[in-house]
């Protein structure tokens, strides 16, 4: 597909090149603030899963920068952002490179707070889809996981975890157990988000863990082989709890699944705001060119 025609079929894949976002996912985070505004009063926040960075930039933008224009660079908040990939930097964003599945990420994540707390907590973590859904929605699930391992040694009581999901069957046993670390957990869906897709956001507010929450617990938390009865005492993992849905995002504004047309003939397409910084087909391409050389002098 050119460039064009996505930029027709796609209008959140258009706006963000237009208004300088390194990927349309901004603006599933500024739609779920709209509705939720998780971002009111941010002072640290933890950006898992960022790369290529739109969610980091969308904290850079509405939580570092008017610190600085105000002239109160000691007010600036702290953001920290963790992916597999690297990053290109983004003004008061510290970067971490490392797998938020591994301890040696958690550490490296928390010690940035030298002892403070996060207010915000945020992860659009993906694993690369297989189309096996049981399988992706396993994985993603780890990652959750993970996220929540992070939360629950960095985030302040009260504050805020926003992360993507697969609504997939296991779904609701997820939100169960969320709603064991926080009252108010919600499942957005903003209009940036394609209908198509199964993905939606839990926004789980007021982190409130049980009186002695061990953090090393929720490795059995979402392992269906485990009992959290341990933990929570009379709580059963099976409980289902109701966690209301919202669709958020202007919802008379563009909708993701529908194609627009360009604003005029010589639209100009624009080039992507942030080149990938290791795309996988580089090193596919050096590998083939590799093989061949190797058949060649065979
Ligand atoms: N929020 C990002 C943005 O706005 O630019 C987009 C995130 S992208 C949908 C998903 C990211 O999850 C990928 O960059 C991938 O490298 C990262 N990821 C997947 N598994 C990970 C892991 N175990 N540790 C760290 N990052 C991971």
């Amino acid at each position: 597909m050119g460039k064009a025609s996505k930029d027709k079929r796609d209008i959140y894949y258009r706006k963000a090149k237009e208004e300088g976002w390194r990927a349309r996912s901004a603006f599933k985070l500024l739609q779920i603030d709209e509705a939720f505004s998780i971002l009111e009063g941010v002072r640290h926040v933890v950006d898992l899963c960022a790369a290529p960075g739109s969610w980091s930039q969308v904290l850079s933008r509405r939580l570092y920068l008017p610190a600085l224009q105000a002239g109160r660079p000691e007010d600036a908040p702290k953001i920290v952002a963790v992916d597999l990939q690297p990053m290109a930097p983004i003004e008061g964003v510290t970067q971490i490179q490392g797998d938020i599945t591994s301890t040696l990420t958690a550490n490296q994540v928390i010690s940035h707070f030298h002892g403070e707390k996060a207010d915000l907590v945020v992860s659009d973590g993906a694993p690369d889809v297989t189309g096996l859904h049981d399988m992706d929605e396993f994985v993603q699930a780890q990652l959750i996981l993970a996220a929540l391992t992070i939360v629950t040694h960095v985030l302040r009581p009260g504050g805020s975890f926003v992360a993507k999901v697969f609504r997939g069957k296991e779904a609701a046993l997820l939100y169960s157990q969320l709603k064991i670390l926080f009252p108010d957990v919600t499942i957005a869906k903003p209009k940036s988000s394609r209908n198509s897709s199964i993905e939606a956001f839990v926004v789980c507010r007021n982190y409130t863990p049980p009186p002695n929450f061990r953090p090393e617990a929720l490795q059995g938390l979402l392992d269906r082989t485990t009992s959290a009865q341990d933990d929570r005492g009379e709580q059963t993992l099976e409980e289902r709890l109701l966690v209301p849905f919202l669709a958020c995002g202007d919802l008379s504004g563009y909708d993701a699944d529908q194609s627009y047309d360009l604003p005029d003939d010589n639209y100009q397409s624009l080039d992507p705001v942030q080149p990938p910084t290791a795309p996988a087909y580089r090193s596919a391409l050096a590998f083939k060119k590799q093989s061949q050389g190797k058949l060649q002098a065979v």
